[in-house]
């Protein structure tokens, strides 16, 4: 059987790390399928190569694809600080409503990591992909735009906005936060995962935040009722019978949680900007960006993606990690129903780590580890990977 994956190589580093992504994918899918499955490739552009080659940085034939798939892999897009383009990311994001940023957080034994259990580290973050900060609704200070709409609200709410402000609108709706807290908790139950935390910063933003997590709490209780229970239920003494225990953390706690006692934390279901810190800070505990996969999904189409940027500075050096794209990569053979292939990626990583050559990013995180190129480190994947039995 033939599985239609479109790619995307993105920018910076992306090139390097998919010289080596694509060759390990198709002999992982050969190796445990011989041949009765196999992955059709098909390239679309986006970033600086489709600038080149279109004048676009998003073109036509790309959203158009997009509207039709169901998976696609995509590298790291370079986006400009402070002026140019937005990012494209965000943009694919909200044009296809891939409304759930999911990011598994594991430790990978070998790598030295900032906490000293990172064993019990093994959460997977749910993020709210579209609203929020990341709407991109924001007014430049002392525009003649900016001083009309804070004259709007001062004369109109009886507020009083300094008028040389820049502004930032923060839109969160129920629909958008309870069909994301809804699609943790059906990975929590078809996972077996013992609880969702809600994370918010409801005490501050009450009407944004604070929402979130009311709703979180709502459909929990709407919609899942048989199978979820509350934690102030438990604190009240009513027995679990092994439901998902539904919790709530402010963010700010939460980042403190997450280092003293992350075995608490399974699935945690959380706002964009909030998700945006606390996925990186998570996997910097563990290891860092490079060994972070990553997926945005909507109901039709699963975007993964390799979670760090373009690193620029490593770019065409054939010195970049490759790890993020090709876990993601494993998450989407997972996805696809090709779990042996994801399977025999996961166990060459971690083989490679055990045997301590990696590229430099992870030599540094591994006691007495050899550095190896990009390119070789790809190889010595392929050699783990034709020698797995499964
Ligand atoms: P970055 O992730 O590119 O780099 C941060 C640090 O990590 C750098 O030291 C870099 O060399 C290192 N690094 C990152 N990935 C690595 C890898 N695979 N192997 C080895 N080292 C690696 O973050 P940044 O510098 O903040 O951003 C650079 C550009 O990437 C910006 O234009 C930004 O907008 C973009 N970006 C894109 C995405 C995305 O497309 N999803 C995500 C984050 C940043």
């Amino acid at each position: 059987m033939q599985h239609k994956v479109y790619w995307i190589e993105g920018d910076g580093i992306g090139a390097d790390i998919w010289k080596v992504t694509k060759p390990v994918i198709n002999v992982a899918v050969q190796k445990a399928y011989q041949g009765k499955e196999e992955i059709l490739w098909k390239e679309l552009l986006a970033g600086e190569k489709a600038y080149k080659q279109t004048g676009e940085h998003l073109p036509k034939e790309t959203l158009e694809a997009l509207a039709n798939a169901k998976v696609a892999i995509k590298g790291p897009l370079a986006t400009p600080v402070g002026t140019g383009i937005r990012s494209l990311t965000v943009a694919m994001r909200q044009k296809f409503d891939l409304y759930a940023c999911i990011r598994p957080i594991k430790w990978y034994k070998g790598i030295i990591p900032a906490v000293r259990h990172p064993e019990n580290v093994n959460m997977t973050i749910f993020r709210e992909n579209t609203e929020d900060v990341y709407a991109g609704i924001e007014f430049q200070s002392q525009q003649e735009e900016t001083q009309k709409l804070i004259h709007f609200i001062n004369e109109n709410f009886n507020k009083s906005i300094n008028t040389k402000c820049a502004i930032g609108i923060k839109p969160m709706t129920e629909f958008g936060c309870k069909r994301l807290v809804r699609s943790a908790i059906q990975y929590a139950i078809k996972n077996n995962l013992p609880s969702v935390t809600l994370v918010h910063k409801g005490n501050i933003m009450k009407f944004t935040e604070g929402a979130f997590q009311k709703w979180g709490y709502e459909v929990a209780k709407q919609e899942f009722a048989k199978q979820t229970i509350t934690e102030q239920e438990v604190r009240e003494g009513k027995n679990p019978e092994n439901k998902i225990i539904i919790k709530d953390r402010i963010a700010d706690a939460m980042f403190q949680e997450a280092l003293i006692h992350p075995e608490e934390y399974s699935v945690i279901a959380t706002t964009n900007l909030n998700g945006d810190y606390l996925s990186d800070a998570l996997a910097a505990q563990v290891g860092g960006l490079g060994m972070a996969p990553g997926v945005n999904m909507s109901d039709n189409l699963a975007i993964f993606e390799a979670t760090h940027g373009t690193a620029p500075t490593a770019a065409g050096k054939d010195i970049a990690n490759p790890c993020s794209l090709l876990l993601s990569a494993a998450m989407l053979l997972e996805h696809i129903g090709l779990e042996k292939a994801g399977y025999a990626i996961k166990t060459a990583i971690q083989t490679c780590i055990d045997k301590k050559t990696v590229t430099q990013d992870l030599a540094k995180e591994i006691e007495n580890a050899t550095s190896v190129r990009c390119s070789e480190f790809g190889n010595l994947l392929i050699k783990k990977i034709e020698n797995i039995e499964f």
